[in-house]
Formats: structure tokens, C-alpha cells, sequence
């Protein structure tokens, strides 16, 4: 998933390689360190990060990531594509060149590039150590005629306060009604061959009236159908069909896993298919689902072919799923058969309730108030001192997420973070949802 949300303002941090872009980066962002929740490894994203200050919240991105830095002499028209798509969808461009190196050919292209956006830019001169340097660094790059001109040195931290301050000015305050989830719902049904993926879409399907489209996917991709639950148009990706362009070089099961991730990823929605008949969860199936969980894709459970085994092997399957209860307890799980129609229904009223649950409101009074009286009651220490939390924001977007602050973001560990996120799903219904959490510093 792109973090991008739909109506928050998106910052792009602009320029060639080596003018520091990434100690810039990890400066804006970092007022504390970024922590998504309940990811094994917690580490940023290295190129996007939400960013908050002096009220504002924003996107910042970081083009380190995309061809931008390439020799701008060989900027073709697929690199111009790139740099376009991002800028299309950029609020503000801030471009840092090198003060120590000063002016090249390339900071030239991309002024013009930049100019040529109509966006409003800030320019930063990096480097830039001491004030006695300002005057020259500033006459140097006055060629640009940019009007909005910092010096900075990303390394000393000098320069940040106020170009945080100049970026929050110039970004508008994210109107809540916009930010919301994108209009599409897109549910991904994965799982292994032969699980009866075909067989669920099918039966859904002909349950249908409203059927929009059901366009075939090209070699290897998914087929995709519209489905409408409760008025919504859902869209269903299958897998599926991956068996048919079953090739030497891509094992079935490789690719069912190769497809079933890029699938995965561009869903709201998993849903999990396994066979009853194998009697347990299998370890690839268990990776798709901490893969999907680690995505903070919303997931359903749906356990096939229940008409095939006694009540004794079904309590075998739950006993073996009930090892991954820190999991499995937070995700809905449906028995089905596609042979006797049992629960097919259900998937699509769970799918429903999934997607309400996930839009839900988290009201911000309440979130704190709940948030900052169970840390009184049970508060969390590290080496001997109090972490207190002094504000939890929630922000609506396509996962529900929190932003918490708290005076040491450094001490959150993942255990930290799984007790904030149970005290969360004790007060709200969010079964099959994923949530976000991001710690921040309460000082700025
Ligand atoms: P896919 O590869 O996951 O899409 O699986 P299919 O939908 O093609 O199903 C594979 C086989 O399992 C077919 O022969 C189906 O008829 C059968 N099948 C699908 N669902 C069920 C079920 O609930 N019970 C039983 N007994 N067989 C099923």
C-alpha cells in the first residue's frame, strides 16, 4: 500500500544525488522516530513519512527513491513520466541543492523542471554550517529567482525550526471530510491451488444481480470482477488463474505466492482461503497471512471444503490455528463449503462489516480519554521512568491509524505497541482491521 492518503497534502523533497536529501529527510520526519505498529521489524519507510507540525500533516516524500537523481542529461521520456506522476499529485516541492558544491547542470534542469510544475517550491541550500556562509550561499543561487530561500546544514540541524515552520505555512490543513478511504474497495481472495478460489468467486458471482464487469486478467494477473455488498462496488481479484499459464521456470506454488503478494498489495481486503481437508493452516498460508497482516491489509479467514471433515478434525484445524491466536483472534474466520453454499453469504456480509469497522470514526475525546487512563492505571516504564502518552490523534485513512504522542518515543518497543493496540481493540469493534499506530514526540 501506498501510505499516500487521499487528502493529505504531499511534500516532495527535490534535487540531485548527494545534496543530502535523506539527512534532510530523516530530520523533517523524525521528530521522534516512525513506528508502524506490529511490524516485526519496525523500521521507516525509507522514502515516505507522515509528518506533523506547528497543526499541519503532511506527506513527506523523499525522491531518493524514484530516477530524479539519474544524470539529468539522460532524463527520458520514461524518467520524465516518473518525476511527472509524482509531481501530479505534489502539494509542495522543497528543492535542496548543495551550497559547498554550488550550482550544477543538473540543478538547473530541475529548477526548470520545478518552475515548469507551477508548484510552489521552497528552495533549501544545504551545507550550509555557519551564518557567515548565508549571504554568499543566498547570492549564489539567486539565478533561480526562487523567492522562498533557506540555508541549512542538515548535518548540525541548523536552519529546521524554520523551514519546518516556512513547509506548515505553506501546506493547507487537512479538511477531515476529504480524507477518506478511495472510493474502490478492492478484496484480493488468495490461497493455494485448488482451495476452491474459483469455486467462491463463481458462487458469488451467480448470487450477483448487480454484476458490473468481469474482465479477464492479462497472463499471470488476477481476475478481476465487481461485486455490489450493501450498495459498495466491490472489486474481487482471484488468483486463481495463475494455474493455467503454469510455466517450468515459475513452480506453481512459487508463482501462486509471487501473484498472490502483488495481488495482495493492492487490496483493502484479504481473504484467505484455506482447505479444511488438509486438516491445519499450512506454512505458506500462514505466511500469506502475516504477510497480509504485516501490510495492514484488512483479512477474513475462510476455511473451505467443511462439508469434507467430522467435527473431531475440525476441532483438530482450530487447536492448530489457535497457535497463532496474537493473530488469528484479531481476524474473523468462516467455515464454508462451496458444495453445500454453507456461509457463502457470509463472506460477503463479513466482508461488509470488515469495510464499516475499518471506517469507522475513532473519536478523538474519547480515544484520549480511554488511552491516558489506562496508561495511568497501568503505566509503562522503562528503566525506572514513566512514559507518558500526552496525545493520541487519529487520522482517518485507508487503515485506521493513530498518531500517539508521548515524551520517549524511543523506548517503544513491539510489545509496547501490541499492549496499546489490545487496549484500542478492547474499546473499539475492530475485528478483521488492521491499526496503524505511529509514535511520535511530544516535543517538537
Ligand atoms: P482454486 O484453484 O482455489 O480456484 O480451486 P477451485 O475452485 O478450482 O476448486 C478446486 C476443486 O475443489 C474443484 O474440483 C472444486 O469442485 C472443489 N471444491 C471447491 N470448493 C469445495 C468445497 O467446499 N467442498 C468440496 N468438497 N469441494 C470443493
Amino acid at each position: 500500500m501506498s501510505s499516500t492518503r487521499s487528502g493529505v497534502p504531499i511534500v516532495v523533497l527535490f534535487g540531485r544525488t548527494n545534496v543530502g536529501k535523506s539527512t534532510i529527510f530523516n530530520r523533517l520526519s523524525s521528530g521522534a522516530r516512525s513506528l508502524v505498529f506490529d511490524r516485526p521489524h519496525v523500521t521507516r519507510d525509507p522514502i515516505e513519512d507522515l509528518v506533523e507540525w506547528n497543526d499541519k500533516t503532511y506527506t513527506l516524500i523523499d525522491t531518493g527513491g524514484v530516477p530524479l537523481e539519474k544524470k539529468v542529461s539522460e532524463i527520458d521520456l520514461a524518467v520524465r513520466k516518473s518525476i511527472d506522476a509524482i509531481l501530479a499529485k505534489t502539494t509542495l516541492i522543497v528543492f535542496v541543492c548543495d551550497g559547498v558544491e554550488g550550482i550544477t547542470a543538473d540543478d538547473r534542469k530541475l529548477a526548470q523542471i520545478a518552475r515548469a510544475s507551477g508548484l510552489p517550491t521552497i528552495m533549501v541550500i544545504n551545507k550550509v554550517d555557519n551564518n557567515e556562509r548565508d549571504a554568499q550561499a543566498l547570492s549564489d543561487f539567486a539565478e533561480f529567482g526562487f523567492k522562498d530561500i533557506h540555508t541549512i546544514s542538515a548535518i548540525h540541524g541548523r536552519g529546521f525550526a524554520r523551514l519546518l515552520d516556512r513547509i506548515s505555512e505553506l501546506v493547507p490543513a487537512i479538511k477531515h471530510e476529504e480524507v477518506k478511504t478511495e472510493p474502490e474497495y478492492r478484496v484480493a481472495i488468495i490461497g493455494k491451488p485448488n482451495v476452491g478460489k474459483s469455486s467462491l468467486l463463481n458462487l458469488l458471482l451467480r448470487e450477483e444481480r448487480s454484476l458490473v464487469s468481469n474482465v479477464p486478467g492479462t497472463t499471470r494477473e488476477a481476475v478481476r470482477s465487481m461485486i455490489t455488498i450493501h450498495k459498495d462496488a466491490i472489486e474481487f481479484a482471484d488468483t486463481a488463474g495463475i494455474r493455467r499459464h503454469q510455466s517450468v521456470e515459475d513452480p506453481l506454488e512459487l508463482l501462486m505466492v509471487k501473484t498472490s503478494f502483488k495481488v495482495l498489495k493492492h487490496s483493502n481486503l484479504v481473504v484467505l482461503m484455506c482447505d479444511a481437508s488438509e486438516k491445519r493452516i499450512t506454512d505458506q498460508e500462514l505466511k500469506l497471512l502475516f504477510y497480509a497482516h504485516k501490510e495492514h491489509k484488512s483479512i477474513v479467514l475462510v476455511i473451505n471444503k467443511s462439508d469434507l471433515i467430522t467435527d473431531a478434525e475440525k476441532e483438530t484445524f482450530l487447536y492448530h490455528l489457535s497457535q497463532y491466536e496474537h493473530l488469528t483472534k484479531k481476524i474473523p474466520v468462516i467455515w464454508t463449503s462451496c458444495v453445500t453454499h454453507k456461509n457463502i453469504s457470509k463472506i460477503k456480509e463479513t466482508i461488509h462489516q470488515v469495510k464499516l469497522r475499518s471506517e469507522q470514526e475513532i473519536d478523538v475525546v474519547r480515544i484520549n480519554t480511554i488511552i491516558k487512563k489506562k496508561f495511568e492505571s497501568h503505566p509503562l516504564t522503562y528503566n525506572g521512568e514513566e512514559f507518558k502518552v500526552h496525545n493520541v490523534r487519529p487520522i482517518k485513512g485507508d487503515v485506521p491509524t493513530l498518531v500517539v504522542h508521548t515524551n520517549h518515543p524511543e523506548w517503544i518497543r513491539t510489545s509496547h505497541l501490541v499492549y496499546f493496540e489490545n487496549v484500542v481493540r478492547s474499546q473499539y469493534d475492530l475485528l478483521g482491521c488492521p491499526i496503524k499506530i505511529i509514535v511520535r514526540s511530544s516535543a517538537k
